[in-house]
């Protein structure tokens, strides 16, 4: 496969919060790696920004160990990190200060696209805003990246979209999901709209019920304190799981344009009907060889959920009696994000009842090993009569098109670069944000108004209980983790 790097258009991008966990770990690493692809033209630079007093150089030396640290040699080479780092300077600025924005403005060309990545904390997106404005640094074409989470309810999300929108336009706001940049979401989106073959079976019709999973192995961490005032349905399911319910459900869009896009997705979340207490298993990993939820986010009395799983519905004329069935937790038994089309079985079998018919399955993978994969039926090979067994066509993107798509751009380098050409489609738009905590906020109250406790799971497995018996309940069962 030829390589097809397009170089974007030169550009400032700062980027606030430089010595920050999220800038070291993704979007520097990933900045370094378009650089190496050929896509940043020489007259891109990219400003940090943060209060730490230092010059252009300590910062150098922190990406170089950043990059060293979180990309893996094969990914790196001394001689492009150094001339990776001739692109980079440093301001030292205080968000909610007046100190070092005059340095800023001083930094910043009016002759290129002018990007401002706001890796900070979401209490500060309004001061940046603000005083990005107040020294007139950013154009009115400028972009600004905003980072999750993007409010913790439908009023802080709404408070946030209007502090942004005082100051820029919402085709200059840039939501980020990184799910929404992962290459197979858009192979969905692809295989979805580009083959006859699959849209007029997308439906009810044709589909028994569909699986969203992202499970994780890891606990929460270091991250417990800021995890526990969220739990799952803040941290996971109101953003990436509903991206990526909207992108399976929604209707083709007209064209393949940010607002065409994001209509379909909006009306997907306008269309969930409201989720009944007994669709929804709620848990906290136990203790095992590690310690257990209450004790990682230090509160015995806590609520919240590392663990959720749901049976969701949408109610318009495609998806009508056709569930699906959304999970994520913490401390399950593997790292796996997937969503998977379960078809429905042929109306009428012509085969023996032991010949063992089965259904289709089209499963998405996002990680690990990107790729998309269609189980068929097909007669077992060989003497014995007419046996049915189900095979893979798999459509695994290094094994069809080579080892270059296995080094394709991780989610946050493409949606930087987007952000660059000013390409919105995979960015979350303000009414949809809003939408999803407008669905959101009620379960939540429900929860806390019942006074409704997460179960207890065992680490290293699937979850609790509860959530298999909500799939068996409808004579279903979840996929392996
Ligand atoms: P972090 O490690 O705490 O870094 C915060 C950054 O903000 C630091 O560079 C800090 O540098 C800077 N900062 C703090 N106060 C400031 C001020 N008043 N003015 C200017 N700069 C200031 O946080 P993070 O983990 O990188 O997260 C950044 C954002 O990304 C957050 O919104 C987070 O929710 C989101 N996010 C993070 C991850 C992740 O994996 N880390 C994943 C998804 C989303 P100084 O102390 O030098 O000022």
């Amino acid at each position: 496969m030829v390589s097809r790097v397009i170089p974007v258009d030169p550009f400032d991008l700062v980027i606030f919060g430089a010595t920050g966990d999220l800038a070291r770990r993704k979007i520097l690493p990933g900045l370094y790696r378009r650089f190496c692809d050929g896509q940043m033209p020489p007259e891109a630079r990219i400003i940090g920004a943060a209060r730490t007093e230092q010059d252009s150089a300590a910062w150098r030396a922190q990406v170089v160990e950043a990059i060293e640290t979180f990309l893996p040699a094969s990914k790196r080479d001394p001689s492009g990190v150094k001339a990776f780092c001739e692109r980079l300077s440093y301001v030292a600025v205080d968000a909610t200060g007046d100190a070092g924005w005059a340095d800023l403005k001083g930094e910043i060309r009016d002759d290129v696209v002018q990007a401002f990545y706001f890796s900070v904390a979401p209490s500060l997106f309004g001061a940046l805003a603000e005083r990005l404005h107040h020294f007139n640094i950013a154009r009115q074409d400028a972009r600004i990246v905003v980072e999750k989470p993007f409010g913790r309810d439908l009023a802080t999300a709404r408070e946030l979209n209007a502090t942004l929108a005082t100051h820029f336009n919402e085709t200059q706001i840039y939501r980020i999901d990184h799910y929404l940049g992962k290459e197979t979401v858009q192979n969905l989106m692809a295989v979805r709209f580009g083959n006859t073959l699959f849209e007029p079976l997308w439906n009810s019709q044709y589909v028994d019920h569909v699986q969203i999973t992202v499970a994780e192995e890891v606990g929460v961490g270091g991250r417990g304190a800021y995890y526990d005032k969220s739990g799952a349905m803040r941290d996971m399911v109101q953003n990436h799981l509903m991206q990526l319910l909207c992108l399976t459900a929604m209707e083709p869009p007209a064209r393949f344009e940010p607002n065409a896009v994001r209509d379909e997705k909006l009306k997907v979340i306008r269309a969930l009907d409201p989720v009944p207490p007994e669709h929804i298993v709620r848990g906290q990993y136990k203790a095992g060889a590690q310690p257990s939820y209450l004790q990682d986010v230090e509160n015995t009395a806590s609520r919240s959920e590392s663990f959720i799983a749901m049976k969701l519905h949408i109610a318009n004329w495609r998806w009508n009696g056709t569930p699906f069935y959304l999970r994520t937790g913490k401390r399950l038994k593997a790292r796996k994000s997937e969503i998977v089309i379960h078809f429905k079985e042929t109306p009428h079998s012509i085969f023996d009842a032991d010949a063992g018919n089965r259904a289709n399955v089209l499963s998405i993978r996002l990680q690990p090993d990107e790729g998309i994969d269609l189980r068929v039926t097909i007669k077992e090979p060989g003497p014995g009569g007419m046996r049915l067994i189900d095979v893979p066509l798999d459509m695994s993107f290094a094994d069809a098109l080579g080892p270059e798509v296995a080094d394709v751009p991780d989610a946050y380098e493409r949606l930087i670069m987007d952000v660059i050409r000013g390409n919105q489609t995979l960015f979350m738009r303000g009414d949809e944000v809003e939408a999803a905590w407008g669905w959101t906020d009620p379960i939540i109250a429900g929860w806390e108004g019942r006074g409704d406790r997460p179960v207890p799971y065992e680490p290293g497995n699937t979850g609790p209980e509860e959530a298999a018996i909500l799939m068996h309940r409808d004579n279903r069962r979840w996929r392996e983790i």
